[in-house]
């Protein structure tokens, strides 16, 4: 495999997740944020992680050190346009997404391999800034926590290369991911599917009045989920749960069934968004 080092652009909760698999998986790992702040937070938490798996026997010493020796985090984008593969993991909003691409079609090599971690924006349309060879822009859809969850859904937009399909394939197997390849439709496969999850779940506060714990509780015990609707939107973050509700309802000309709850809203709007503050709809 010609891919031997790694961009991330956001070093937020994917961000640091794909980062901390991709180095301790062997890769040069370069993560580039505009925040320092961030930076700093995501370098103590991936070092927090090795310690962790460390001393549960997961990982020797050596592979520790090696882990640690392959990560880099800066706050210039310069730093990352070596890697032959970029993963962008910035906020879920579309313009932001857009400009982020225009940069890295300045600074990156024709060949470089553009993914997207994008839950909802069509791929096709985010490659539309690339004018050097918009064949190299894929989706790559990894779940939370990105170090522990297999699954990637790995996106081929309309101009996507079958080359640059396989490669991608090739490099989640190495990180020991599970890729499946899906169509580029809004949200693709699973948060399309986990939309009426967290809906239904927000309709039932907003009307009946049953705690949010009550839900979730019954979803685990008899429903069988791992996690409750409004654990899962606590650990996804309200914000980009929010957004990427947002997009879908857009995407499908405002189909009710996609329709955002103003629970969520609020919820943005007060900073409540989830565990990465400390508050959602749970305190932590
Ligand atoms: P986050 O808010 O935790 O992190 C986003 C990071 O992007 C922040 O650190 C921010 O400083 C950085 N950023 C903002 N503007 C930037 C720029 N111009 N250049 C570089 N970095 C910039 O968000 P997240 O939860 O990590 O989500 C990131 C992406 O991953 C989104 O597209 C989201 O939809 C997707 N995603 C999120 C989850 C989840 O559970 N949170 C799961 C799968 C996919």
């Amino acid at each position: 495999m010609n891919i031997k080092e790694i961009g991330i652009i956001g070093a937020g909760t994917m961000g640091t997740g794909i980062a901390s698999v991709c180095a301790l998986k062997g890769f040069k790992t370069n993560v580039y944020d505009i925040s320092e702040q961030v930076l700093n937070k995501s370098h103590a938490v991936i070092f927090r992680g090795y310690d962790w798996l460390e001393e549960n026997k997961k990982i020797t010493q050596a592979q520790k050190k090696h882990a640690e020796k392959n990560l880099y985090l800066s706050s210039e984008i310069n730093k990352i346009s070596g890697s032959q593969l970029i993963i962008e993991a910035a906020i879920e909003n579309f313009d932001l997404k857009k400009v982020i691409y225009s940069q890295l079609d300045e600074i990156t090599s024709a060949d470089t391999i553009l993914a997207s971690n994008t839950s909802s924006y069509s791929i096709t349309a985010l490659s539309s800034s690339i004018k050097n060879n918009r064949s190299r822009v894929i989706g790559m859809h990894f779940f939370n926590p990105a170090n522990i969850m297999k699954l990637v859904e790995v996106i081929k937009g309309e101009f996507t290369s079958n080359e640059v399909r396989e490669k991608v394939l090739e490099f989640s197997r190495a990180i020991g991911k599970s890729p499946v390849v899906c169509k580029d439709t809004p949200a693709f496969i699973v948060n399309r599917v986990a939309r009426s999850f967290y809906g239904e779940a927000l309709k039932i506060l907003g009307e009946e009045k049953i705690e949010a714990g009550i839900i979730d509780k019954i979803m685990k015990e008899e429903g069988g989920f791992k996690m409750g609707p409004f654990e899962l939107m606590d650990l996804i973050g309200i914000d980009v749960n929010f957004s990427v509700t947002r997009s879908v309802y857009e995407a499908f000309f405002h189909d009710p069934k996609y329709k955002p709850h103003p629970i969520q809203q609020k919820m943005v709007e007060a900073g409540m968004l989830g565990k990465k503050t400390g508050r959602g709809f749970y305190k932590y």
